[in-house]
């Protein structure tokens, strides 16, 4: 738990969120500024800032949160005709909140490249 950390307060249920799905390693919860129909991030519960601060202990917490997706993306109706799933880091990647998260798009096309 990062005392300053907005994403660390949802898991702590000290600022609220719609939980859609949680266990003991991951919750996920709707972006609370959509960027598609369907926008929901999913996040390990403890406190990574950042992919770069991910270590080979973490490989199966990674593994965990990858093979959740799909099922959280099913539960939210994306699994017929598929989602994107994003991870940014930093600045360049346009990481404005520091604990690692993955955004799950989906319920319209999704353009690519990304801007
Ligand atoms: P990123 O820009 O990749 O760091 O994504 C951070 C995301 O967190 C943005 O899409 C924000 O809209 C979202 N966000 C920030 N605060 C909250 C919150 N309290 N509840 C849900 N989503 C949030």
């Amino acid at each position: 738990m990062q005392h300053d950390c907005i994403f660390c307060k949802i898991v702590n249920r000290d600022i609220p969120a719609k939980i859609i799905y949680e266990d003991e390693y991951v919750i996920a919860f709707p972006d609370v500024s959509p960027a598609a129909p369907v926008h929901i991030l999913v996040i390990p519960k403890r406190h990574i800032p950042n992919l770069t601060e991910v270590s080979p202990e973490d490989a199966a917490l990674m593994g965990h949160i990858m093979t959740t997706i799909p099922k959280i993306a099913a539960e939210a109706g994306l699994a017929d005709n598929g989602f994107r799933t994003v991870i940014n880091t930093k600045d360049d990647g346009g990481q404005t909140v520091h604990h690692l998260h993955c955004h799950v798009l989906g319920g319209r096309f999704m353009k690519w490249p990304p801007g």
